[in-house]
């Protein structure tokens, strides 16, 4: 994970006064590496990566962390800065009706959004909310609106055929001001790709409507290209906020870096599911653990003085979600093993590993322990990493040196393979979400 990586690069700069540039700069790579990972845009990763910069060279290294932890802490906390640390509520305390446009890329999660922040201000604010779909492109758009407003129990406009989105708008006002609602939510029509249409239709729904609030929804999934999206809806209408979806998928919430980053508007809800109650106010600090691969780094620096093995825990659960454990991670687990039920403990609460758990039952007694840690401590380092590399040869010099047999080495080599197997599942299923679930 990111603060070993960076705990190799400070590791020498132990003892000494304050972070200096040129470790910094070193441990940006890093920073750097793990941002692109998590898709997130490469101009907000430079732009990024040159504030945390700023902010650390000088800083004087904390006692009771590693100068390493304590870069991850600044990069966190930056992270967590940028993605919005202010409250983030909806606009709507206005003369009614307070007007919602939701605008965004076809598929993006509109509709469904709509009709979950109907839900929230019926129940939470006990609102009165009329929802009209102004999607006159799809086929059965306005019904699958009129579908989810009857599964929420919210008013929605009456179809009229053939009629265009800014008339649909202009009625939905209408409507709203003859019958008092609170609120009117616009689900405007998306495109698969930016197109000038498109933006032309929202423009002209966004000045007969005049919205209160007007949330660009996105995909969380969205990689790279969340930036041209942010920057071509930013372009032609004034956002006030942004919704990510699917935050529920393995994306890793670099889009979320990119958007904020881009537009400068708040992020004011994630999407986690399909179903209309599947909706949460964002949380920054939730999502840049996210970004950088793990559940809570502010609380690794915060728990500095807690036991090895916790972070070992952890270092695992990172590994493992990117699908990487090699035969020094395995080695770890088999010295742990015995005080914590290691592996073993583990593979049990892990879906998908029950193979790997059979291949070590039975066989864990304390002589074969020592067997497993001798013969890999008689591996070079590089066969510790990449234990591919071991043939014939090599294992026959391995069982020599660490006074076992092939067979034995074998059987080490079978039960590592069964799992990373199981670890590159893990990584299919949902891999870090899953993990954070049973770490966090
Ligand atoms: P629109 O074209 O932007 O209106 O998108 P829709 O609202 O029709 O959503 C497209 C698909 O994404 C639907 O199948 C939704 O159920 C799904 N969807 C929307 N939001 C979420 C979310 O937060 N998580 C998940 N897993 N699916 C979502
Ligand atoms: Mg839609």
């Amino acid at each position: 994970k990111l603060s070993d990586r960076l705990g190799g690069v400070f590791d020498r700069l132990r003892g000494r006064g304050a972070l200096n540039e040129q470790d910094v700069r070193e441990a940006m790579r890093e920073v750097r590496v793990a941002l692109l990972e998590a898709d997130v845009a490469l101009p907000v990763v430079r732009d990024f990566v040159e504030k945390v910069t700023e902010k650390s060279v000088g800083q004087s290294v904390l006692k009771s962390v590693t100068p390493g932890q304590q870069v991850v802490k600044i990069v966190n906390d930056q992270l967590t800065e940028m993605l919005g640390s202010e409250a983030s509520e909806l606009n709507i305390a206005v003369a009614p009706p307070a007007v919602i446009m939701m605008v965004g890329l076809q598929g993006s999660g509109k509709t469904t959004t709509t009709a979950k922040i109907a839900k929230l201000l019926k129940g939470k604010q006990n609102k009165k909310v009329l929802m009209a779909s102004l999607d006159v492109n799809r086929p059965a758009a306005q019904e699958q609106l009129a579908t989810l407003g009857k599964q929420v129990e919210v008013t929605t406009l009456p179809i009229i055929e053939g009629q265009q989105p800014v008339e649909i708008a202009k009625r939905a006002l209408q409507a709203a001001k003859l019958q008092s609602f609170d609120v009117v939510m616009l689900d405007t029509a998306g495109r698969l790709h930016v197109d000038q249409q498109l933006m032309d239709e929202m423009r002209a729904v966004a000045k007969v409507s005049t919205p209160h609030e007007v949330l660009l929804v996105v995909d969380s999934l969205t990689g790279q290209d969340a930036v041209n999206v942010a920057k071509n809806f930013g372009e032609q209408v004034d956002l006030t906020g942004i919704v990510l979806t699917r935050m529920d998928g393995d994306a890793r919430g670099g889009a979320a870096l990119s958007m904020r980053a881009v537009t400068g508007k708040p992020i004011k809800f994630a999407g986690v599911g399909e179903k209309l109650d599947q909706i949460e106010p964002f949380h920054p600090e939730r999502v840049a653990g996210r970004i950088l691969g793990m559940g809570d780094v502010v609380g690794l620096v915060e728990r500095a003085s807690e036991m090895v093995q916790k972070d070992e825990a952890e270092a695992l659960a990172a590994k493992m979600a990117k699908g990487q454990f090699d035969m020094n991670d395995l080695r770890t687990q088999l010295r742990q093993m015995t005080q914590m039920g290691g592996l073993g403990a583990l593979a049990g609460m892990m879906p998908g590993m029950k193979k790997a758990k059979a291949a070590m039952a039975g066989q864990m007694d304390d002589k074969v322990l020592v067997r497993m840690d001798a013969i890999i401590g008689s591996m070079t380092p590089k066969e510790r990493s990449k234990p591919e590399l071991l043939n014939a040869k090599r294992k026959i010099r391995i069982a020599k040196g660490s006074g076992t047999t092939v067979q034995d080495v074998n059987k080490l080599i079978k039960m590592h393979q069964e799992m990373s197997r199981a670890m590159k599942r893990i990584k299919k299923m949902g891999g870090l979400k899953g993990l954070a679930a049973m770490f966090g």
